[in-house]
């Protein structure tokens, strides 16, 4: 029986694994469907995590090195993906893909949420490299600079106001004329002079070179007029999916309380309405989603599996 078993290997998971082994627990395994990492591997550099500030730097050369420090205390790694977990009793089994079942006194998912595609030439190529869907993460290398924003929805509209704190301009782009977001959001969004709402339009194209984006061309499905928007980043904001699938039992039904978008319901410690289970980083409530909440997440996570284990004896 594992003390913890830690799913996602993102920063949570490997920080709650850092947390777990190192405060005396001593069967502790993370498992990950692919190398640790998580979903910063992906970008092409990080310059918001206090205390790395190396501008030729990757995510993946960032975290890098966070493994030999998370594995140093004991914590094991499967690279495996998990398919669902059961309580059963006062403890959890842990399905894995192929049907291996490993047994488990507590558990921590940090499985993350992937942004969703918009599906327009040059999205994937560009991805990381001008492409983004991350406001607090890239606005500022737009400081003072006009940027793109496609989606109608709350996110979209939300983060579009971040940006313009920032960003010279900000152009809003949207395939209807009516908005998905609250109505007061929009209104806010409307009175900001330096955002830009361009409705029944679509990206038609990201285009670049070498050096990453240079530009986007909008097209207006009414018209098919296209503007062409050089020099400009573009954020996509079309919705996420959160990787919430190892928390639903064998008819889909989730076995801890979610909210209405899929995101795990969790206290302040990390815990969810099922003693034992707890969830953290971005797939959780309220998440920041970023690199720094979800390495703190994980840590206090750990640290409420360290007591409730104490309590149990
Ligand atoms: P993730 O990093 O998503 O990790 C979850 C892990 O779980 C993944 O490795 C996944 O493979 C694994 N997993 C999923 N399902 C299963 C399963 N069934 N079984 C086993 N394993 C599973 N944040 C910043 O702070 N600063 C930035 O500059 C920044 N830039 C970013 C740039 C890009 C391109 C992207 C995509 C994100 C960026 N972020 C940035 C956001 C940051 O990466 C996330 O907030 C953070 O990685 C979330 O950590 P997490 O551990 O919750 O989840
Ligand atoms: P969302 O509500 O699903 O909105 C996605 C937006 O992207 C929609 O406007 C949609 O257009 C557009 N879109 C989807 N696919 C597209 C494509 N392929 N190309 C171009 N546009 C595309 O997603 P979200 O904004 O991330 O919000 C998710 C949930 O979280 C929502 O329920 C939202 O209310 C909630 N949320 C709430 C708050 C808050 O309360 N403060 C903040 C953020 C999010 P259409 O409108 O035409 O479908």
């Amino acid at each position: 029986m594992l003390d913890c078993a830690i799913i996602g290997g993102g920063p949570a998971g490997l920080t709650a694994g850092l947390y777990a082994t190192r405060g005396g627990l001593q069967n502790v395994t993370m498992f990950e469907l692919g190398m640790p990492g998580g979903q910063i591997t992906q970008s092409s550099e990080i310059e918001n995590y206090p205390g790395f500030f190396e501008h030729d730097k990757t995510g993946m050369d960032f975290m890098n090195s966070w493994q030999e420090q998370c594995f140093h205390f004991g914590l094991k790694h499967e690279m495996k993906k998990v398919e669902r977990v059961t309580k059963v009793d006062n403890h959890f089994v842990i399905t894995i893909e192929g049907g291996e079942q490993v047994e488990a006194l507590t558990v921590i998912t940090c499985t993350g949420s992937t942004p969703k595609r918009a599906n327009f030439n040059g999205e994937s190529e560009f991805f990381g490299k001008g492409v983004s869907t991350c406001a607090t993460c890239d606005g500022f290398f737009y400081k003072n600079k006009p940027v793109t924003v496609l989606g109608g929805g709350d996110t979209a509209l939300e983060e579009a106001f971040y940006l313009s704190n920032i960003c010279s301009d900000v152009y809003v782009v949207h395939r209807r004329d009516e908005f998905r977001a609250a109505p007061p959001t929009l209104e806010r969004i409307k009175r900001k002079e330096n955002i830009h709402l361009i409705t029944d339009s679509v990206i038609e194209e990201a285009y670049g070179g070498m050096m990453g984006l240079d530009g986007v061309k909008i097209k207006n499905t009414k018209t098919d007029e296209i503007t062409d928007m050089a020099n400009s980043g573009l954020f996509v904001f079309v919705g996420h999916n959160v990787n919430n699938s190892v928390l639903q039992d064998e008819n889909g039904e989730f076995i801890c309380a979610m909210n209405d978008w899929g995101q795990v319901i969790v206290d302040l410690t990390m815990k969810t309405d099922v003693a034992g289970l707890f969830a953290c980083g971005d797939m959780r409530i309220q998440a920041p989603k970023q690199v720094i909440s979800a390495a703190g997440d994980g840590a206090v996570a750990a640290l409420q599996v360290i007591s409730y284990i104490q309590e149990l004896s």
